[in-house]
Parts: structure tokens; C-alpha cells; sequence
């Protein structure tokens, strides 16, 4: 889910394989949420026995299939030579892929940002992309084993476009999940105890992200 820098070189880090990835996630466009998109087309075409032939398949917000294009504009060499990419766009939608139930829901960052829900034997995740409160997360998350959320700021902190330590802890109790992880924290949100704000609100367990983090729905 998401592709931004340095995603690619930390999926190796942890022994992936590109070729083991066959559907993309896109919550919305910005580049700290794409950039290695760019670098993951390119592998594809050209790297050293990970050649891809196989579909490619990415479920993203409403604007993908033109960005793509402008991706293909700026580095025509990443256009897929042998294989197929289909994209599929999604903002308020529900469907199976196999026997992945994919839910998604707007989050209010950016006009088509979603969020997503996947459902497995039982076993629940959201990720909420970059959220604002105005967003539909709560609702998307409700009763999820597992909600890996952005959380930009501290509690208390004035934003519009981003969910801080407050709302996040709110919308982690609201939806009660099982539990929480957080991501995408700026600066002034590394600064304080983050999970100490979180649980005012949110008594579940809950942890921050780190690189290389593997993390078990069983
Ligand atoms: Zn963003
Ligand atoms: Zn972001």
C-alpha cells in the first residue's frame, strides 16, 4: 500500500521480491505516497532477471490513469513493455479480489484520497493513507483487527489536511479496532511521547511504525 521513497530498497532490505507484488494501493497521489512507483515500472522493464510478464495491477484513488500518462510523458522508457498494468479507480467502493474483500472510502486530505479496508478469513486491516477528521476513516475501520494510520502531528495541533495524536486516538476508540499502528509522523509529532497522547482517547493496544516492522492478524 503506498510507494513512497525509499520503499523498494527497504522491501529488499527484508527479502522481497518485486516480482512477489502484484497489486498496488495508491491512497492518493502525493510524491512521498508514489515517488517509487516511478522506480518499481522501471525494475519491471528492465532489471536483471526481474523482467515482469505477469499482470500488474494498481487499485488507487480517482486520477490514476492520468497520472500514469504523465508519468509515461516524463520517462517513456517505464511505459510496460511485457506485460500488462491495469488500474482500476476507486473512491467510495467495495469489491473482491479473490477472496480479499477491498473496501475503500474518501479521507478528506486530498479531494479523491481514500482510505482502505481489506478482509481476509476473518481477519481485518485499514490503512488510512493521509486522513483529515472529515474523512470517512472511523466508519472504514470499524471493528478492524488493525489500523495502520497516519498521525502527522501532536495532540493539539491545528490542521486541516492531516490527522493529529488526538483525532487519531479518537477515530482508533470510535471505530474500536483491536489495535493501532501509526505512520507518517512529522517532525514536531517525533518530539513528544505520541502514544502517551494517543491513549487519552484509545485504550487498544497501539505502536509506532518502523521500518522492517512485520506484523501478525492471527
Ligand atoms: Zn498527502
Ligand atoms: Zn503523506
Amino acid at each position: 500500500m503506498d510507494i513512497g521513497p525509499g520503499s523498494l530498497s527497504r522491501l529488499n532490505h527484508i527479502g522481497f521480491s518485486v516480482d512477489q507484488i502484484d497489486y498496488l494501493f495508491l491512497s492518493h497521489l502525493h510524491p512521498d505516497h508514489t515517488l517509487d512507483l516511478i522506480t518499481l515500472l522501471q525494475v519491471f522493464n528492465s532489471a536483471p532477471e526481474t523482467v515482469r510478464q505477469k499482470k500488474f495491477t494498481i487499485i488507487g484513488c480517482r486520477g490514476c490513469n492520468e497520472f500514469l500518462l504523465h508519468i509515461y510523458d516524463l520517462y517513456p522508457d517505464v511505459f510496460p513493455s511485457g506485460y500488462s498494468l491495469e488500474i482500476r479507480e476507486v473512491y467510495r467502493d467495495e469489491f473482491l479480489l479473490g477472496d480479499l474483500r477491498v473496501q475503500s472510502g474518501p479521507t478528506a486530505h486530498t479531494e479523491s484520497s481514500v482510505a482502505f479496508r481489506l478482509e481476509e478469513g476473518g481477519h481485518s486491516l485499514v490503512y488510512s493513507g493521509d486522513a483529515s477528521q472529515q474523512g470517512e476513516l472511523t466508519r472504514l475501520a470499524s471493528g478492524a483487527d488493525l489500523l495502520v494510520s497516519e498521525c502527522s502531528f501532536p495532540a493539539g495541533w491545528q490542521t486541516e489536511d492531516h490527522l493529529n495524536a488526538d483525532e487519531v486516538g479518537l477515530i482508533a476508540q470510535a471505530s474500536n479496532v483491536k489495535s493501532l499502528v501509526v505512520t507518517h509522523l512529522y517532525p514536531p509529532a517525533l518530539r513528544v511521547d505520541l502514544l502517551s497522547q494517543i491513549h487519552q482517547h484509545y485504550q487498544g493496544k497501539a505502536q509506532i511504525a518502523v521500518d522492517g516492522l512485520r506484523l501478525s492478524l492471527e
